[in-house]
């Protein structure tokens, strides 16, 4: 299978590497009610990104639910430094992933 923006195989394609490389992502703890924590992830721009992938791979290395909403991923509880590292490992630059 190609990439549809360059035409390259899927192997040889870096559109997404370029694509996470130019992005500025923040990772803060947000209090919902009752208390509860929330991991809330912002700045991956989901038109370049698989952001359901992304969001699987979170959820399973996290163990924990979550959600994709209004351009922000949700993680309950709170998992920012470890959000950070699958971030990281998954291919995004540590240097543009900024927890507050
Ligand atoms: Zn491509």
């Amino acid at each position: 299978m190609n990439c549809q923006k360059c035409g390259l195989p899927k192997e040889l394609c870096i559109c997404e590497t370029i694509a996470k490389e130019a992005q500025r992502i923040t990772i803060r703890l947000v209090q919902k009610r009752y208390g509860k924590h929330t991991t809330v992830i912002r700045g991956i721009d989901s038109s370049k990104i698989n952001i359901r992938d992304l969001l699987k791979t979170l959820k399973s290395r996290l163990a924990c639910g979550g959600t994709y909403k209004n351009g922000e991923l949700e993680i309950q509880g709170d998992h920012r430094q470890r959000a950070k590292a699958i971030l990281v490992k998954e291919g995004f630059p540590a240097d543009i992933i900024e927890i507050s």
